[in-house]
């Protein structure tokens, strides 16, 4: 494609990457086919290509963004199919990226949709504050739950966004401290830092518990790295507020390595993983950052990508569960990981059964289900639709995310990858499958 960016543009580093992927596009067309809004909404503008387009336009003439133009950038999940599919190899990422810090600094958004945001980046990546807000939303459903009925469809009249937030809190809130089991026996392979990142810390803690011990049993030394990698605001076009964590993270991992030695850094939630695996993107421009963050996310492993290189623990119960095995837009699309974690599940004694559109996101994509409700509810169900042809028992996956939004409306038990690896390996049933059991016997 060509470009007409002057030199003075092209001093800013982020417009000089955008052109650079720009130029790369051909306009074939090819990643239309496999992006989620296109395939729901049929409309040019809300496919990779026709964002591609309206991003050029909006960049090369330094235009701000228009009311008309961000409900198509907010309407892309991220989810990066397009680049999967893509002949030219077009890092549709980096572009999408820069347009939603575009429209952020240069579109005013109404007061709902800014204020909705805003609780968004100030809650979620706190694991206090989501913890707190999460324990009030539990209460005031069950108070709901007390009035009679015509009070209640009174107060449920909420707006869409405050309404799909709602469907997202779990019944109960897991226990807030991490079970992590002690260290058994020396280390043989060596020594590696696990995220505990910051929503998962709360909405999944049981994943965190099963990685560690998954991680020492197959012979590592783990050591816990708290604390939010940035991902979520960085998706909300916030960069300062996604920097600022992800500069955080970076020095507390670069001083463990300098302490004790680091031999990997290791995620259990593939849209983190995706994140810090493009520090050294994000900060190449960082006079300080730009070589603690390249190394960093040189470090960077999905948790199902260390233990396949290093060697699955041997499986010591046959579980002979029926899986459908739902691999995260992040995992697959973001970080080139489809295969691994059903080759380390299959290695495990699970069965895996194939569904259809396995490459189309599921509709969580960080904050998605919340901002565009509709659509979410619409990707989700169809995925839970696909899964639910097929004789599947329960439902693994490697991001947090994914989990809270399958489980929102799944009949089957949803886990976490690594709780079923631990369990098969030694480890406790994940508790959703506990629940579930527990359940049917009543
Ligand atoms: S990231 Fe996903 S939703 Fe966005 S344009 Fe690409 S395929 Fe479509
Ligand atoms: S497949 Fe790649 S080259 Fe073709 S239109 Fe899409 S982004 Fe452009």
């Amino acid at each position: 494609m060509q470009t007409s960016f002057t030199p003075a543009q092209l001093l800013d580093p982020d417009v000089a990457s955008s052109e650079a992927i720009l130029r790369k596009c051909v306009h074939c067309g090819f990643c239309t086919a496999t992006c989620p809004t296109y395939v729901l909404l049929g409309d040019e503008l809300d496919s990779p290509r026709g964002r591609i387009y309206l991003i050029k336009d909006m960049l090369e003439n330094a235009r701000p963004a228009t009311a008309a133009l961000v409900p198509h950038i907010d309407r892309c999940l991220s989810c990066l199919s397009c680049m999967t599919t893509c002949p030219s190899g077009v890092h549709y990422q980096h572009l999408i990226d820069h347009a939603r810090v575009h429209v952020e600094r240069t579109y005013r958004r109404p007061w709902r949709e800014r204020a909705l945001r805003a609780l968004l980046a100030h809650t979620l990546p706190y694991p206090r504050r989501l913890r707190a807000s999460l324990a009030g939303a539990i209460v005031l459903r069950r108070l709901l739950e007390l009035l009679p009925r015509g009070m209640r469809a009174q107060a449920a009249r909420l707006p869409e966004p405050l309404r799909a937030l709602f469907s997202l809190v779990p019944e109960r809130l897991p226990p807030a401290a991490l079970d992590l089991p002690a260290p058994a026996g020396a280390a043989r392979r060596g020594r590696v830092a696990l995220l505990t990142g910051c929503a998962q810390s709360v909405l999944s803690p049981r994943a965190q518990s099963a990685s560690v011990r998954l991680l020492r049993r197959a012979g590592w030394e783990v050591v816990v790295v708290e604390g939010c990698c940035g991902a979520l605001v960085h998706h909300l076009g916030r960069p300062r507020h996604a920097h600022s964590f992800a500069a955080g993270l970076i020095e507390r991992v670069v001083a463990e390595r300098d302490d004790k030695g680091l031999d990997a850094v290791v995620v259990n939630a593939s849209g983190c993983g995706t994140h810090v695996k493009d520090y050294g993107f994000v900060f190449r421009a960082d006079p300080v950052l730009a070589a603690a963050a390249a190394a960093v996310s040189a470090m960077t492993r999905d948790i199902t990508e260390l233990l396949h290189a290093s060697g699955l623990p041997q499986p010591v119960t046959p579980r002979a569960l029926s899986i459908a095995y739902h691999s995260a837009c992040s995992m697959q699309h973001g970080q080139n990981l489809d295969a691994i974690p059903r080759e380390l599940l299959r290695a495990a004694g699970f069965v895996l059964v194939p569904f259809g559109e396995g490459h189309l996101c599921c509709g969580s994509a960080g904050t998605y289900n919340i901002l565009q409700p509709q659509i979410a509810r619409q990707l989700r169900d169809r995925k839970l639709d696909h899964i639910q042809c097929t004789s599947a028992q329960v439902i693994a996956t490697g991001n947090v995310g994914c989990m809270v939004q399958l489980a929102s409306a799944a009949k089957l038990p949803v886990v976490h990858t690594v709780e079923l690896l631990d369990w098969a390996t030694g480890g406790p049933p994940p508790l959703a499958l506990a629940e579930t059991a527990a359940s049917a016997a009543r």
